[in-house]
C-alpha cells in the first residue's frame, strides 16, 4: 500500500509499538494519548522471546535488551521455599533465539516513545473519540478532528472504540484476582533469582529483578471485586509474613506510596473481529487477558508488527485489516484462553487437596517441562515489515 496517514488512539505499549511499525511501513502516524503520566509506570514487566523478537522487528530490540535484565535463573516455589520447577533461561534463549527479560515499564515506554519523531505522540487531555464511520473514520481529540486512512484502537481494556464498534459485546469482566505490586526503593541484597513465582493457596508472590538490583514484586490474591486496603503494603506484609526469602526482603525494601493496586479484568467473550472497515483493534483493546502467562504486552507487540506487515503487503487498508484479523485473532485468543487456565491451575487454586495434587504433579514432570509449558507461546517469528516501493 502506498503511504497514508494513521491515527493511533492510546499511547501504551501496544499503541506506541503500532506507531513505530506503521512508520517503518511508510505511514505518517499520530498517536493520541489521554494521560500525560502512565498508569502503571511504577511497575515492571517480563517480555518473553516473542515480545523481544517483535521489538527487534521494530528496530528497538537492542535498546530494550540493554535496559533489561535477562531472566536466566529462577522458577516456581511453594511458600516454605521448596522448589517446584526451575528455569534455565540460557537454554531457553538458545532454543527460542531471543531472551526472556525483565524491565521497568517506564524504561520500556521511554524507549518506545524515543523511537518516534517529536510531535508524533500528543498526550494529555480528554479521551479521544472515534467519529465518522468505520469505512471513513475520524478521531476527535483535544478540540480537533483528525482525518485518517486508518485508525488503530490501542485504547486498552476499557476501549471506547471497541464499545462503539461492538456495542453488543459484554466487555471486560473481573477475573477473581486482585494484584498489588511495586518496585523496590533500592537494590535488594542477596536477590539470587532473576524471576520467581511462589504459589500458595489462592495467592501468588513473584518478582522480576532489574539490571540495577532493584526488583518489581507482585502479590496476586483471590478477592472480591473492588476490594481495597487502608494500608496496602501492611496488608501484603501481613499476608506473606511467613513466606520464604526474598519475599520479606522485597517487602522491607518497598515504600508504602510505591504500591499499586489493580483488579485483574479480562475479555472473556472473544471479539468477533479485530477490524471494522479502516479501524483496527490491537493489544488489550482487542484481547485483554489475565497476566498469568505474562503475555498481554507480548501479544500487543506481535499485533503491532503484524499490522504493519499486513498493511505493507496489501493493496488496500481494508484488505490489510482482513488479513491482520485472520492472523492475529486465533493466536491471541488462544493465548488469552491459556492464560485464564494457567491462573486457575496456578495462583487461583485454593483448595488444599487440589494444591497438593498440583504440586506433586509438577514435581513429577521432567526438569524444564513446566517452564516450557508456561512459555509455549514464546516461539514466534515476526513477519517482515517491507515498505512499499515508491
Ligand atoms: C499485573 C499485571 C502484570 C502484567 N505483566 C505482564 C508481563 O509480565 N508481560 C506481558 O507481556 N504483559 C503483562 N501484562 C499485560 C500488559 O500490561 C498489557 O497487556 C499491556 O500493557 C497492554 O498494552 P496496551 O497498549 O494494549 O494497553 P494499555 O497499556 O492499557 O494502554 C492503553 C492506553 O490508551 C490510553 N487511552 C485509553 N482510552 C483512551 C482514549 N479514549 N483516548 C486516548 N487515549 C486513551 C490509556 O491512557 C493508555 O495509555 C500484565 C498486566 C497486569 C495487569
Amino acid at each position: 500500500m502506498s503511504s497514508s496517514s494513521a491515527v493511533v488512539v492510546g499511547g501504551g505499549i501496544g499503541g506506541l509499538a503500532a506507531a513505530i511499525g506503521l512508520r517503518l511501513a511508510g505511514w505518517d502516524v499520530t498517536v493520541v494519548e489521554r494521560t500525560a503520566v502512565l498508569d502503571d509506570a511504577g511497575a515492571g514487566i517480563s517480555l518473553a522471546a516473542n515480545g523481544m523478537r517483535a521489538l527487534a522487528a521494530l528496530g528497538v530490540g537492542e535498546r530494550v535488551g540493554a535496559a533489561a535484565r535477562r531472566q536466566y535463573t529462577g522458577g516456581t516455589r511453594t511458600p516454605d521455599g521448596r522448589r517446584l520447577a526451575a528455569m534455565d533461561g540460557r537454554a531457553l534463549e538458545r532454543e527460542l533465539g531471543a531472551p526472556i527479560v525483565g524491565i521497568p515499564r517506564a524504561d520500556l515506554h521511554r524507549i518506545l516513545r524515543e523511537a518516534l519523531p517529536a510531535g508524533a505522540l500528543v498526550a494529555g487531555g480528554a479521551p479521544a473519540e472515534l467519529d465518522g464511520t468505520p469505512g471513513r473514520p475520524r478521531v476527535r481529540f483535544g478540540g480537533t478532528t483528525l482525518d485518517a486512512d486508518l485508525v488503530v484502537a490501542a485504547d486498552g481494556i476499557h476501549s471506547r472504540i471497541r464499545r462503539r464498534l461492538f456495542p453488543a459485546h459484554p466487555g471486560p469482566v473481573y477475573s477473581g484476582s486482585t494484584v498489588l505490586r511495586a518496585i523496590t526503593a533500592h537494590p535488594v541484597e542477596g536477590l539470587a533469582a532473576d524471576f520467581e513465582l511462589t504459589w500458595g493457596r489462592g495467592a501468588e508472590f513473584g518478582h522480576i529483578a532489574f539490571p540495577d538490583g532493584r526488583a518489581e514484586w507482585h502479590a496476586v490474591l483471590n478477592a472480591p471485586a473492588g476490594v481495597r486496603y487502608r494500608d496496602p503494603l501492611a496488608e501484603v506484609r501481613r499476608r506473606f509474613a511467613r513466606w520464604h526469602e526474598p519475599v520479606p526482603s522485597l517487602l522491607a525494601a518497598t515504600r508504602p506510596e510505591a504500591v499499586l493496586h489493580h483488579d485483574i479484568n479480562e475479555l472473556v467473550t472473544p471479539l468477533p473481529s479485530y477490524a471494522a472497515g479502516r479501524v483496527a483493534l490491537l493489544g488489550d483493546a482487542a484481547h485483554a487477558m489475565t497476566p498469568h502467562l505474562g503475555q498481554g504486552a507480548c501479544q500487543a507487540l506481535e499485533d503491532a508488527v503484524t499490522l504493519a506487515a499486513t498493511l505493507a503487503g496489501s493493496r488496500t487498508v481494508e484488505g490489510g485489516l482482513v488479513q491482520y484479523d485472520a492472523v492475529r485473532r486465533p493466536r491471541s485468543q488462544a493465548v488469552a484462553r491459556d492464560a485464564r487456565r494457567a491462573g486457575r491451575m496456578g495462583q487461583q487454586l485454593a483448595n488444599p487437596l487440589a494444591v497438593g495434587l498440583r504440586n506433586a504433579a509438577i514435581r513429577l514432570t521432567p526438569p524444564g517441562a513446566m517452564v516450557r509449558t508456561v512459555l509455549r507461546h514464546a516461539d514466534w517469528t515476526p513477519p517482515r515489515i517491507v515498505e512499499p516501493a515508491a
